[in-house]
């Protein structure tokens, strides 16, 4: 038989699920980026050095052979490590032996929750500009995302807001889940108490988990302090608290995360990171246990390091014309480039990093609308001095391009 003549047609072999979402954007402009020699200002990773301290715990795992498969959920030193940093920080007495997973990053332990807790037909609540990764993470756990507003300050000094009855009227019966990121990627906003405490009462009243991503929370301006969710009262119980080494300790490449939730929950989120990944990274688990256990000093000098990184960065982007939202927490600052009289948010990223040389992530990527972000860039300043530099000398042409006065 001739395969050619008598074969059907090839079909796509692509699933429905894949097929309902595009490659991240922000990876994406990062090897766009690479291809026009681009400084990287999209995808939110540090130029710099990771501490010392860090690199050597890892170094010296390898040399001492913590080179096979940790516990599934997690080497026991990194897990006591975290638990005890979790109480030291927020108050929040965790068992290290039930409640924490550790898994391939923040990325992997909020995909493993998702799938561990939601059904085919439950709805997620998640505030709008999100971090591009919900949207697929929703999708790929099968269930319906129901979006809040934040809604950009409309002056300066103010901080992005929602509306409390668009809040209250996401939640229904089929609603299974909050999604929150504070302090919050892309738009840096620091949820408050107050404004925590009316979530959870949505939690409540309707029963829901609250799954939070706290990957940012010592990366803080303006006296803005991150408060836990699994803190608040009633909460401990339907919250599982997402974090990881990428961010606060500078090695987004290692990829070592977890999700903190009471032991039932735990138990599935286990099953399934078991199932998806194994474990992460033995040696780095170890390093992350010494990690975990710097001194406050350490905290202090990263915050006072992004504070002047921000306000570097606040200085060029206002003088290159755009319009900044500025940020109380985490290290990207969203941006309104509607002075420049772009077409849409893709088409301007893409003359950036083309013709500029500056690679930036479009504001779309953060909305699930068309339309959303379309006047929007997000920057991120996690960046050395010389970084940050080349990007304002290259962005400080647009004012005279644009015809208009910085
Ligand atoms: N969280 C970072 C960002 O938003 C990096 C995301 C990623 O590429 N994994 O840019």
């Amino acid at each position: 038989m001739n395969p050619s003549t008598s074969a059907p047609a090839i079909r796509s072999f692509v699933s429905s699920k894949a097929e309902r979402f595009t490659e991240s954007v922000i990876r994406e402009m990062t090897r766009l980026a690479m291809k026009h020699k681009a400084v990287n200002l999209a995808q939110g990773f540090p130029d710099f050095a990771a501490p010392e301290e860090i690199k050597r715990a890892a170094q010296e795992a390898i040399a001492k052979d913590i080179n096979q498969y940790a516990i599934t959920w997690g080497a026991k030193p990194l897990r006591d490590a975290i638990a005890q940093k979790f109480a030291r920080t927020q108050g929040v007495e965790t068992d290290p032996e039930r409640e924490i997973t550790v898994c391939c990053g923040s990325t992997e332990a909020m995909i493993a929750a998702l799938l561990a807790v939601l059904n085919p037909g439950d709805e997620v609540v998640v505030f709008e500009p999100f971090y591009e990764n919900y949207g697929p993470d929703a999708i790929l756990s099968g269930a319906t995302p129901r979006f809040v507003s934040l809604r950009p300050p409309a002056a300066a000094g103010e901080t992005w807001t929602f509306d409390r009855a668009e809040l209250a009227a996401a939640f229904n019966t089929r609603t299974r889940a909050i999604i929150l990121n504070t302090p919050n990627n892309p738009t840096g906003k620091v949820f408050t108490r107050e404004e925590m405490e009316a979530i959870r009462d949505l939690c409540v009243q309707w029963n829901a988990l609250a799954i939070t991503d706290e990957i940012y929370e010592h990366i803080l301006y303006d006296g803005a302090s991150h408060i836990s969710m699994a803190s608040l009262e009633g909460m401990r119980e339907r919250t599982i608290t997402i974090n990881g080494l990428s961010k606060t300790y500078s090695v987004t490449g290692w990829r070592v995360g977890w999700a903190i939730a009471p032991p039932r929950i735990s138990d599935a989120i286990r099953k399934v990171h078991d199932f998806l990944t194994v474990g992460a990274a033995a040696p780095l688990q170890q390093a992350g246990a010494a990690a975990l256990g710097f001194p406050a000093a350490y905290y202090d000098k990263m915050k006072v390091d992004y504070l002047a990184r921000r306000d570097r960065a606040l200085d060029f982007l206002g003088a290159a014309g755009f319009i900044c939202y500025r940020p109380a927490g985490a290290y990207y600052i969203m941006t309104d480039i509607s002075r420049f009289g772009a077409a849409d948010d893709v088409a301007f990223a893409r003359y950036l990093v083309e013709k500029i040389g500056v690679a930036v992530v479009p504001g779309s990527s953060f909305y699930s609308q068309p339309g959303g972000g379309a006047q929007q860039v997000r920057f991120t300043f996690c960046k050395t001095e010389q970084t940050l530099r080349a990007a304002a000398d290259r962005l400080a042409v647009l004012p005279q391009m644009h015809g208009f006065k910085s």
